[in-house]
């Protein structure tokens, strides 16, 4: 029986941790089903508990972009972990990998490592209101910014501007600060600068959405974001958790040409280890204790292991003039060949993707915000997932999710995964 063993881990993982999952999305609940519990995994492949292989197409939700347990990165963690792995001093090795970073990205002076991209987007923002003297922050429906309280906003209802908590626990004072917008559209971003003028200290946007499924900026919605935000003296922040050193080493920045006050990091950063970051220009970063006000701490943030494994992770991609081009292509021929089969088989879709991030929606629209993200066919998503789990094709476990593809995922994955996808039979 498939995910047998799995089903007994997850009746007695609910036990003792809330849901049986350290973070929710790993329940499975958007898919219905039993959450596969992996014990293993290596480039392009998980082995999970019943010991079923899975081409992986979620690589930890983005980090292991040289697919998983690379060797180089592998040996650097062991070696480090003998010189020692947490210190609570500075050590070289955090003046190197912020170096690496700082001379690779475009418009980022000074970098402070956290560790996880909540962190980072809850410092960023702290550090945005501290600078500007101002409270409000804009942020888009579906985007994803970490689980801190200012982010845990929805939509407020009939005439107010302002943001209603999404979840027990956060304060209305809190959501008061929190004004939303849809995602592209540029002309609830001017009604909002109007309605709080000399209000904002920052709007804060994923360049490319990637948490309500893969959604891209359309129109020069970035570019007209900077300019707003220089008309009105508000920081601009790119959440780049998901697309730094993803969509190029220098991120959407580099990409889109458009340059952000501040940025955020996570995933990719850390090379699979916990690791998060926030970078800006001098005169941002200098308001940061110690030597600013702003306060901002962490006993584990530049942790020598973390840091081992997001420099040899960062270096390896940096070294490899053919890496973005290499896992842009896999992703375009899965993103050319899905949507071949889908259309021969008549299943309305819509396939997003930005380099190596990728969504299949199935809608017979275009998905730009997250509004047509909720209108696509989810129930069809979730039986598309279970048929490609149950043949070895690891999924998100939800059709708000972005597929990852790591440069594990060569041609002989991508034909295996083509191969199952023209089975697929609509229900
Ligand atoms: C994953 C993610 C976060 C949160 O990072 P964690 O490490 O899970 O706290 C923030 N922003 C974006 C865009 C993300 O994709």
């Amino acid at each position: 029986m498939l995910y047998q063993r799995s089903s007994a881990l997850f009746d007695e993982a609910q036990k003792y941790i809330p849901g049986g999952v350290n973070s929710p999305v790993r329940a499975f609940k958007s898919v219905g089903g039993v959450p596969v519990f992996m014990k293993s995994a290596k480039g392009a492949y998980m082995t999970d508990a019943d010991d079923k292989v899975y081409i992986d197409y979620i690589n930890s939700w983005g980090p292991a972009i040289l697919g998983h347990t690379h060797p180089e990165v592998l040996a650097a963690i062991q070696k480090q972990a003998e010189k020692g792995f947490s210190f609570g001093t500075p050590t070289e090795l955090e003046t190197e990998i912020a170096k690496l970073i700082v001379e690779n990205v475009p418009n980022i002076d000074q970098i402070r490592m956290v560790s996880s991209g909540t962190e980072a987007c809850m410092s960023a923002i702290r550090l945005a209101r501290g600078y500007t003297g101002r409270d409000k922050i804009i942020k888009f429906e579906g985007c994803y910014h970490g689980h801190s309280d200012s982010f845990l906003i929805k939509a407020g209802s009939g005439a107010a501007t302002f943001g209603n908590p999404n979840s027990p626990g956060v304060t209305a004072g809190t959501a008061k600060d929190t004004l939303l917008a849809r995602y592209n559209d540029f002309e609830q971003v001017e009604d909002l600068f109007r309605l709080n003028q000399g209000e904002i200290a920052a709007v804060i946007i994923e360049p490319v959405a990637g948490n309500m499924g893969c959604v891209l900026p359309e129109n020069n919605f970035l570019q007209k974001l900077r300019t707003i935000c220089d008309e009105n003296k508000t920081l601009l922040i790119f959440d780049e958790v998901m697309t730094g050193f993803r969509l190029a080493f220098g991120g959407a920045q580099e990409i889109f040409n458009v340059k952000a006050d501040l940025v955020t990091y996570g995933k990719v950063i850390g090379g699979g280890m916990p690791v998060g970051a926030f970078a800006g220009r001098n005169e941002i970063m200098d308001a940061l204790a110690p030597k600013g006000a702003v306060y901002q701490a962490g006993t584990l943030s530049g942790n020598p292991l973390a840091m081992r494994a997001g420099l040899t992770t960062l270096e390896l991609i940096k070294n490899d003039p053919d890496f973005y081009p290499r896992i842009n292509k896999a992703a375009e021929t899965l993103d050319f060949e899905i949507g071949k089969i889908l259309n021969s088989k008549n299943i309305p879709h819509r396939i997003n993707r930005k380099g190596s991030m990728m969504s299949v929606f199935f809608h017979v629209n275009s998905v730009s915000n997250f509004d047509e993200a909720a209108m696509a066919n989810h129930s069809l998503f979730n039986n598309f997932f279970h048929q490609l789990l149950a043949n070895g094709i690891y999924l998100p476990p939800s059709g708000y999710e972005t597929w990852f593809i790591s440069n594990a995922i060569q041609e002989k994955e991508i034909d295996k995964t083509l191969e199952v996808i023209r089975k697929f039979e609509y229900s």
